[in-house]
């Protein structure tokens, strides 16, 4: 597939005179198609509800379009719920999918009335001794340990996860929830990430839906709902083809038709808490060549770096990059595109075949919109982007500002000298 940025150059030189490189540029078309092809992949399950994980992408404005497909949100951490709540989320509509969790994050949860998945069975007494009452409702995370692979080869390796209940613990804690009052009960667990490939919902909605079977004949507990999580992945790669979110939600309605109905479970809702599949592709960070470095290799340094997207830096993620305007130019070039961190892990693509750069093109990376500025950090004293929304009409609208000298010093307003500071530079 030949990927082409959701901006043209002529777009691109109008939003770069209003907003300053480097920054991340969003689709509100791309978005709300997708979110729509999620909302009616799913449409067969009454009780289907996309929890968009907040960590992918926490940016209100963006959140707030998912919130007109119905979406609620997953959180991981307190600052994602007081954003859930402060958006109007009503608790239902909240998960707190969260691991190794302190204490007032457990009870600001219960606060709001967020649905509680609890990673480990000994957060029951953890959770009880913060709040007394259990809820209501409670979900569990399960990791079946070993190897999980599917069909076509893609695998993880839970075992070797820090998250989630083993079985044995799962049908335990089901038991112990029930002897505590809590009547409505959830099944979480997110096996493989980034899965380019439309097996892994249905694989994983099997195994899932097998032991919830399990679960109702040995222990007479009935599962209201499923939630297979994340791990929906995007083609980041030209050669790879995109997951069509229309033939997974036809896959896992195939295998609730054959598991779940015929043991009397056909009232189960589904539940996905995708982050990367809702806004991936639909973001990108717009950068600028500011300087060619001709040493023992080729470089392009720009005025991005690793600090702004960190997935190549840590991972050694491919993220594809088109130079703006040179679309169609022959990839003639090998070049290394580079950050100005002082780490050499910061390069955006190594040995990348490329049209030839000039200084001052601009630079668009592609598939930044989850995981990408949300990643980000101060390190090297390098402030955060701002976050532009390109809207269906063209027009553009500045959803962050970005950072400023100001913004790194201000936790230091306990240090007078840096506090009476003088900002002009
Ligand atoms: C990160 C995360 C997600 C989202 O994962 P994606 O790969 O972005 O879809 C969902 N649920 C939990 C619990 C997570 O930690």
């Amino acid at each position: 597939m030949n990927k082409k940025p959701f901006v043209t150059k002529e777009q691109l030189e109008e939003i770069v005179k209003k907003y300053p490189t480097p920054f991340h540029l969003y689709d509100e078309k791309g978005i709300r198609e997708n979110a729509k092809a999620v909302k009616e992949a799913f449409a067969w399950n009454p009780g289907f509800r996309e929890y968009f994980a907040v960590k992918a992408t926490p940016n209100p404005f963006l959140i707030n379009i998912l919130k007109e497909y119905d979406c609620g949100t997953d959180c991981s951490s307190l600052t994602e719920l007081m954003m859930s709540e402060a958006l109007g989320f009503k608790g239902e509509y909240i998960m707190f999918s969260s691991n190794d969790t302190p204490a007032e994050e457990f009870a600001y949860a219960n606060k709001i009335g967020a649905t509680i998945n609890l990673d480990d069975i000994t957060h029951i007494e953890f959770l009880e001794n913060i709040i007394g009452t259990l809820p209501k409702t409670m979900s569990l995370r399960y990791n079946p340990g070993g190897v999980y692979q599917l069909s076509n080869g893609i695998m993880d390796n839970p075992g070797d996860a820090k998250y989630g209940l083993t079985k044995e613990q799962l049908f335990e804690a089901y038991q112990i929830l029930r002897n505590k009052g809590v009547e409505r009960f959830g099944l979480h667990a997110f096996l493989v990430s980034n899965t380019v490939t439309n097996d892994y919902y249905p694989t994983l909605a099997r195994t899932l839906f097998e032991l919830v079977v399990e679960i109702k004949e040995k222990l007479g507990i009935e599962i209201s709902f499923i939630n297979l999580s994340g791990g929906v992945g995007i083609a980041y790669r030209p050669e790879e083809t995109p997951n069509d979110i229309r033939v997974i939600g036809a896959g896992v309605k195939k295998v609730y038709d054959e598991i779940l109905v015929p043991n009397g479970l056909g009232n189960v809702a589904i539940y996905t808490e995708m982050g990367r599949f809702m806004m991936g592709p639909y973001g990108c960070l717009v950068t600028k060549a500011i300087h060619e470095k001709h040493t023992y290799k080729e470089y392009i340094g720009v005025d991005a770096c690793a600090a702004n997207l960190m997935r190549p830096a840590i991972y050694g993620a491919y993220h594809h990059i088109t130079v703006a305007g040179k679309e169609d130019a022959p990839c003639d070039h090998k070049y290394d595109i580079v950050g100005s961190l002082c780490e050499n892990c910061d390069k955006f693509a190594v040995d990348r075949m490329l049209p030839k750069i000039d200084m001052g093109d601009l630079l668009v990376i592609h598939d930044t919109g989850a995981h990408g500025f949300s990643m980000g950090y101060n390190y090297n004293g390098r402030l955060r982007s701002a976050e532009v929304l390109l809207k269906e009409d063209g027009s553009t609208q500045l959803i962050r500002r970005a950072e400023t000298p100001k913004d790194y010093f201000a936790t230091f307003d306990c240090f007078d000298i840096l506090k009476n500071m003088n900002y002009d530079v």
